[in-house]
């Protein structure tokens, strides 16, 4: 299939690019993203594939627009308020991209309801705010063997990592990829959400634009994947540091 004149007119500027051109554009196109919670990293991230034209969006997720959401959810509106997330998603990404065809499940994501939600996605973006939530999402991406991409923020700072594990399993140990369960072995304590510790609201596009990033990495192959390490940014002093993070072999989900 070849690009129309419309799609080489509006991804003029990532066809130039010698990372993706016609072909990266074209991969992106036959793409299928799931994107989990559709708040401050979702929101960002999916108007951010939308816009580079992935194919098709999954976004789930069960809330409604709160008045609190606003200072940072640069997805919604004041007379959203009230209305689900879904919903309002919805309308502003087909306004956005005809070449986007998105599919939205006004649901919870579970660990029973996971593996069929993200059935045939390429890639699950995690933009969720919760321990259970992402260990839901890091088990069915092992088991379908897609990548996950993951964000976090709290207060000023935040972290991004993509989860790879379920395309190296049944390796030797050295040549494993891990998944977010070696991690994060078990949720702490108290969670830190931004509704108990509050968020600078910028913060939240600058990741959640950072996870569509690493999303079109993926899914083109352009530049290297992140897989096995853990970004880490401090918005307060400006830093920025890189961790690996290794395979653990007792790990209940990847492990032996
Ligand atoms: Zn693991």
């Amino acid at each position: 299939m070849s690009l129309t004149p419309e799609q080489l007119e509006r991804y003029a500027r990532h066809i130039m690019l010698r990372e993706l051109g016609g072909p990266g554009q074209q991969r992106l196109l036959n793409a299928h993203v799931a994107i989990v919670g559709l708040g401050a990293l979702g929101g960002p991230a999916a108007l951010n594939l939308a816009a580079a034209g992935v194919g098709k969006l999954t976004l789930i997720d069960d809330d409604d627009v709160s008045l609190s959401n606003l200072q940072r959810q640069t997805l919604f509106r004041t007379g959203d308020v009230g209305r689900p997330k879904t919903e309002i998603a919805l309308r502003e990404l087909v306004a956005l991209n005809a070449d986007c065809k998105v599919v939205v499940r006004n649901e919870r994501l579970t660990t029973g309801n996971a593996t069929d939600l993200a059935s045939d996605a390429d890639c699950i973006l995690d933009g969720t705010d919760s321990f259970s939530s992402r260990y839901a999402i890091n088990e069915a991406a092992h088991a379908l063997g897609i990548p996950m991409v993951s964000g976090a923020v709290g207060r000023w700072s935040a972290q991004v990592s993509v989860f790879r594990s379920g395309e190296t399993r049944g390796q030797p140990l050295a040549d494993r990829l891990p998944c977010y369960r070696c991690f994060v072995s078990e949720p702490p304590e108290t969670e830190e959400t931004c509704e108990a510790v509050g968020v600078v609201g910028p913060l939240t596009g600058m990741i959640g634009s950072r996870l569509a990033l690493e999303a079109i990495k993926e899914i083109t192959g352009a530049g290297e994947s992140i897989a096995g390490k853990v970004w880490l940014f401090d918005g307060l002093s400006g830093d920025t540091r890189t961790v690996k993070l290794r395979p653990d072999p007792h790990c209940p989900v990847c492990g032996d």
